[in-house]
């Protein structure tokens, strides 16, 4: 069995008590056991503003890139470590696993290769210069540069590797040290990523540290020129960002929170049309990828009422056919749910959501596993709910179901209707629209647009290349409004933007001219 150990102050540390076991989710066996207890939070706060910022500040912008494309290609040369450990930490299937692992060393490419476009640089420069006064003499120009403090990164439990890493790629392309708490569930597959790039030694002293356990008083001490950038549920979401030091220093928090993301099915998809199989194999996969725990799973699917039988039919059929169970046996394509608390969380959830919708598939019970022993392992089966009325429910658009669980909803064909549906979420990560009506697209996109973050368009055209929806890209925003956190990760150098400050330089504009150039360009 493993203890997990934190990475801090440029060393490692273990502690000796207080430990929290990890269990394999298939066997319920002990794997590891995590504690931060006696960890000096302080002085691992000031070793990285200390020593890893003034480093990567030091830096040009091409050369942390060039950092990142490192890390990059390290984390590749031990992608089968990664996957396997996915497997015993998480019961992540190894396509479940390779979404985040390759997720996380293309995401750190991808910065990568910005930070070498955008050149030898060790600030940006944000737009053209602007004339204030009478003559051209008088001038601004507003110029971007790192914070001097800590990016601290407490990551949810679902995306080890890529939650980690997506963050860290903008914080160090950025100039900012990061301090990383992975959820304790799923530490062991952060907790080796982070030792692999440790050990390689590419990284500055104090550039990246890593606490497994609880985050102790770290958090009590951040001020004005740290980040904090979250991601996990509504309700930690809602616990941290009201913290007193927070608030007071304006600390900047990005939240990244839970979501009812919905599946619209347009009123013009035939049964016989490409758009419609798109749209069940999207709703299958976003429904059961990584056991249905992705803050941008399909949790609602609205559908044309007169369609809506049609929909259900073929989608039990498909649902059906998953083959749910040991992720080592070779037949299983969904694994079982992380821990014992998401399994019970889950079926508590069903129960909740079946006050307002009856199931159609599942009954919302622990399953058994194929390929493991009766009675054992967090295995729940893909369970599909129809509701009566949802524009009466409640339950059906607030309780999010972490686990292979969707609601199929009625409603009348109309972009208004389905704007008002899908709004009922409180704020959403993503929502995916399929149809090749561009009336009714633009039609929802004016009167529901602003209720999510990302808008996935499913039409014909594009039918052949879609990823599904669930799929956060480093060129695009990932984040949504209201329930959703309000945050803004990724989006090319937008997600760098949270690690800079912006400040307007007015005066002469010789001057400014000057030292904008030699604060953005060495050579
Ligand atoms: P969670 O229970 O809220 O935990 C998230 C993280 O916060 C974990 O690292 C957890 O550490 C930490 N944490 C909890 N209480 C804390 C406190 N008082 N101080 C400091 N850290 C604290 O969420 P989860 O169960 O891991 O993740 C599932 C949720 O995340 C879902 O609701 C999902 O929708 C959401 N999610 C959102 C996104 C997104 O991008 N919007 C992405 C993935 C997941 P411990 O594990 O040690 O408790």
């Amino acid at each position: 069995m493993k203890t997990l150990r934190s990475y801090v102050n440029g060393g490692w540390y273990q502690a000796t008590a207080d430990f929290v076991p990890l269990l394999d989710p298939c066997s319920e066996e002990l794997v590891a056991q995590v504690s931060s207890t006696g960890l000096d939070f302080g002085g691992a706060l000031e070793y990285a503003r200390e020593r890893g910022g003034p480093a990567l500040r030091e830096m040009t912008v091409a050369e942390r890139g060039d950092l990142l494309m490192a890390i990059s290609k390290k984390l590749q040369e031990h992608r089968d470590e990664l996957i396997a450990l996915s497997l015993t930490n998480a019961g992540a299937t190894r396509k479940d696993a390779k979404f985040d692992i390759d997720g996380g060393i293309f995401t750190l490419a991808h910065y990568g290769h910005m930070g070498r476009d955008l050149g030898t640089r060790r600030s940006f420069l944000d737009g053209e210069g602007i004339q204030l006064g009478r003559t051209a003499r008088f001038w601004g120009q507003h110029v971007l540069l790192p914070l001097t403090g800590v990016a601290v990164h407490i990551n949810a439990f679902n995306f080890p590797v890529w939650g980690w890493a997506e963050k860290a790629a903008c914080a160090w392309l950025a100039g900012m040290p990061t301090i990383t708490k992975p959820a304790t569930s799923t530490a062991m597959v952060t907790e080796r990523a982070v030792e692999i790039v440790i050990e390689s030694g590419l990284l500055p002293d104090g550039a990246a540290s890593l606490i497994c356990g609880s985050t102790g008083d770290l958090l009590d001490r951040l001020g004005a020129q740290d980040v904090l950038a979250f991601t996990g549920s509504a309700a930690t979401a809602l616990q941290l960002r009201g913290k007193p030091n927070l608030l007071e220093s304006s600390t900047r928090v990005n939240i990244e929170a839970d979501s009812l993301n919905a599946a619209v099915l347009g009123p013009d998809v035939s049964s016989d049309s490409e758009v419609w199989s798109v749209f069940l194999r999207d709703v299958e996969r976003e429904m059961t990828q990584k056991t249905g725990q992705k803050c941008t799973a399909v949790r609602r699917i609205l559908v044309p009422q007169e369609k809506l039988d049609a929909v259900q039919e073929a989608l039990v059929e498909r649902l059906g056919q998953v083959v749910v169970g040991n992720p080592a046996d070779g037949s299983v394509n969904m694994g079982p749910l992380a821990t014992a608390r998401q399994l019970k969380d889950t079926i508590e959830g069903v129960a909740k959501l079946g006050g307002e919708a009856q199931c159609v598939l599942g009954d919302g019970r622990r399953v058994d596993g194929v390929g493991n022993p009766a009675g054992k392992g967090y295995f729940f089966a893909p369970t599909l709910l129809r509701a009566t009325d949802p524009d009466t429910a409640k339950v059906l658009h607030e309780c999010e179901v972490f686990g292979p669980v969707a609601t199929l909803m009625p409603y009348d064909g109309s972009a208004a209707h389905a704007a008002s549906l899908v709004g009922k979420g409180g704020g959403s990560l993503v929502t995916s629209l399929y149809s090749d009506d561009r009336e009714f697209v633009s039609d929802y996109l004016a009167r529901g647009g602003t209720t999510s973050g990302r808008l996935y368009l499913g039409s014909e055209k594009v039918a052949g290349q879609l990823p599904g929806s669930g799929v956060a890209m480093p060129q695009l925003l990932h984040g949504g409004p209201g329930r959703a956190g309000g945050g803004m990760e990724l989006g090319g150098e937008r997600g760098v933007g949270l690690y800079l400050q912006r400040v307007a330089v007015t005066g002469d504009r010789g001057m400014i001219e000057q030292i904008a150039e030699s604060s953005s360009r060495t050579e």
